[in-house]
């Protein structure tokens, strides 16, 4: 069983790198960016309330994304393990991830349940013109200057949180995407 979190910055490439490595392990790629702009285009009510937030930058609330989440790793595809992009965001969201796996190690005491953090780390002006580049509706200057700090004020501390858990595995993300995805596939095999 291989639990993998993708944390770092807007434009990092965790989208790039997550969707590879769901296909290497066979693994459900679970973007929580993605599901969010499918209720959107939908017009859900999820969707509905989530666009704000989404349009200005700011993190969409707990109360919206928890259920979520949780509705999604409950579906049977989620068995084996599963890759999350772009979630948690917060410490509040990290606690709900701990508790998860608490809950699974019960359930399962004989499986072994690997869990690791990816931290992206790309410096901070070639995020800005990567996302400049990419063009989603989200992707306009004033938006990325509010992702950017949103990140450091609330995403950031996460980097802290998984290092004294001993979950976290730091990647340069500043190197073509195959280089990436090679040191990627070589730190999660040292580490399982
Ligand atoms: P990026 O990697 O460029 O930040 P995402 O696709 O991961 O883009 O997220 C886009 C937007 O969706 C975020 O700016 C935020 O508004 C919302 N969002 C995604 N994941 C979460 C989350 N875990 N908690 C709160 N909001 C989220």
């Amino acid at each position: 069983m291989v639990k993998l979190v993708f944390l770092g910055p807007p434009g990092a490439g965790k989208g790039t790198q997550a969707v590879r490595m769901a296909e290497i392990y066979q693994l459900p790629h679970i973007s929580t960016g993605d599901i969010l702009r499918n209720n959107v285009a939908e017009q859900t009510p999820l969707g509905i309330q989530a666009k704000l937030y989404m349009n200005r930058g700011d993190l969409v609330p707990d109360k919206l994304i928890l259920g979520m989440v949780d509705h999604r790793l409950k579906q049977p595809d989620t068995e084996n393990g599963w890759i999350l992009d772009g979630f948690p965001r917060n410490v509040n969201q990290a606690y709900f991830v701990e508790k998860l796996l608490l809950k699974s190690k019960n359930e399962k005491p004989n499986v072994s349940n690997s869990f690791f953090v990816i931290n992206i780390e790309v410096p901070g002006e070639i995020l800005v013109s990567r996302l400049l580049s990419r063009g989603r509706k989200d992707d306009n200057e004033e938006t990325i200057k509010n992702r950017l700090e949103v990140y450091h004020q609330q995403t950031k501390p996460l980097v802290d949180f998984y290092t004294e858990r001993q979950q976290l595995i730091s990647i340069d993300g500043n190197q073509s995407i195959d280089a990436v995805t090679n040191s990627l596939k070589q730190a999660v095999s040292l580490s399982c």
